[in-house]
């Protein structure tokens, strides 16, 4: 895989994570993609990539571990010095009432968005700013900016992904490398099995829910040299919910 450009994409066992692994496959890139725990799902992905053609390897760690993940993380970038794409997508909701919800669901959510941010971009984009080149889309939501009842802690943890993602882009802007951000509305995957998806489906005006092939043609153009000119930014992909 050493000759080829390589995008990182965690949390690509499944639902959006997934289709962008695959989507950038079809792009070309070799593929590494992280997960938690689903041993099942990370292997149909590598199926499906396989069976494209493309080219993809898993790796099992928990990005909000720094223990685990700095370890990995350093083999990574000594194995692969030609990364030119991390998506940031692993993510996880609690939801709940902020007057009843748990410190654990708090802590959890927060940790895995933001503390897995810091575990896989930091290595990831000081290689990016040493080849001068690079791209890095982390995936927010929507509830980042609209303020869902329920989700205080996922739509933290989703703003302080994009403040983080601005400063981010200015600061490695002129040294070669773009950071933005795609926020989806509801997608169709495993995190929204029992949201209550026909009344949420009467705020969007396209009248239905995402699939996650559509979030990630959006990931491919931000990573690519279409979107030469973009950094800092913040991309809805929610049919006009938003
Ligand atoms: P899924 O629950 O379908 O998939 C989550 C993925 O993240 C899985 O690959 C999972 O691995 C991985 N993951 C979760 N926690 C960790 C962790 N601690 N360390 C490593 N990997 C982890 O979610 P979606 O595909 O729906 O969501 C993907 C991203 O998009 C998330 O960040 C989510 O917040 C965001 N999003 C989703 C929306 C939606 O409507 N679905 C809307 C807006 C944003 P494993 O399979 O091993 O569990």
């Amino acid at each position: 895989m050493d000759e080829e450009q390589i995008a990182l994409v965690t949390g690509g066992s499944r639902g959006i994570g997934r289709a962008i692994a695959i989507e950038l496959a079809a792009a070309g890139y070799g593929i590494i993609f992280t997960y938690k725990s689903n041993d099942q799902a990370a292997d149909e992905t590598l199926n499906i990539i396989h069976s494209r053609g493309g080219r993809a390897e898993k790796i099992r760690f928990d990005v909000a571990d720094s223990k685990e993940a700095a370890p990995i993380m350093n083999e990574i970038v000594a194995q692969h010095n030609n990364i030119r794409i991390l998506v940031n997508n692993a993510g996880i909701n609690a939801d709940g009432l902020f007057m009843m919800m748990p410190e654990a669901d708090w802590d959890s959510v927060i940790q895995t968005t933001l503390k897995g941010f810091y575990n896989v971009t930091k290595p990831i984009v000081k290689m990016m700013v040493r080849k001068k080149r690079g791209s890095i889309v982390s995936i927010s939501s929507a509830s980042a900016l609209m303020g869902n009842r329920g989700q205080a802690n996922y739509a933290a943890a989703k703003s302080g992904l994009i403040a983080a993602s601005r400063v981010l882009a200015a600061e490695v802007g002129r040294l070669g490398v773009r950071v933005n951000v795609v926020a989806p509305g509801l997608i169709d995957t495993d995190m929204i099995k029992g949201a209550p998806v026909e009344r949420i489906k009467d705020i969007i005006p396209m009248a239905r829910i995402g699939r996650p092939e559509e979030v990630a043609k959006v990931v491919r153009f931000l990573c690519s040299d279409d979107a030469s000119y973009v950094t800092g930014q913040v991309i809805s992909v929610n049919g006009g919910m938003f």
